[in-house]
């Protein structure tokens, strides 16, 4: 049984993190089905089987360039939500000791001291502007 499941396997993609990723996501959106009822818990109940076939299809692909690229825009994807979690934490943790702005150029965030009145910053991408810390 063991020999024959893993000739099975062999050449497929096999479970990867975006797998398991939808595997959870799935068991969520039944279990919110079932709490939920009506015709959100219908809907939640059709997209936790279509999120369960679609794990269960690349865990049986056989083209593993695509799942594997999939996988890679996951952990990006994710890695990126992280940062941002993150940052927002540390803005929280900071918010009575420093304020943030966004330079009108680039975008970036910048961080300055509180309560220095209305000061000019200076982005490293060269922009200046004024705002009240
Ligand atoms: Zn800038």
């Amino acid at each position: 049984m063991r020999g024959w499941f893993i000739r099975f396997m062999h050449g497929r993609n096999g479970t990867d993190e975006f797998s398991l990723f939808l595997s959870i996501f799935c068991l969520i959106t039944l279990i919110f089905s079932r709490l939920l009822g009506g015709a959100v818990g219908f809907f939640l109940h059709w997209l936790g089987f279509a999120l369960l076939f679609w794990c269960y299809f690349r865990i049986f692909s056989r083209k593993l360039d695509l799942r594997q690229r999939e996988n890679q825009k996951y952990l990006a994807a994710k890695r990126k939500f992280r940062t941002k979690l993150k940052q927002a934490k540390t803005r929280f943790q900071q918010r009575h000791d420093y304020r943030f702005f966004n330079c009108p150029a680039c975008r970036i965030t910048l961080r300055v001291p509180k309560g220095k009145g209305k000061i000019l910053i200076r982005c490293k991408c060269g922009e200046n502007f004024t705002r009240k810390s």
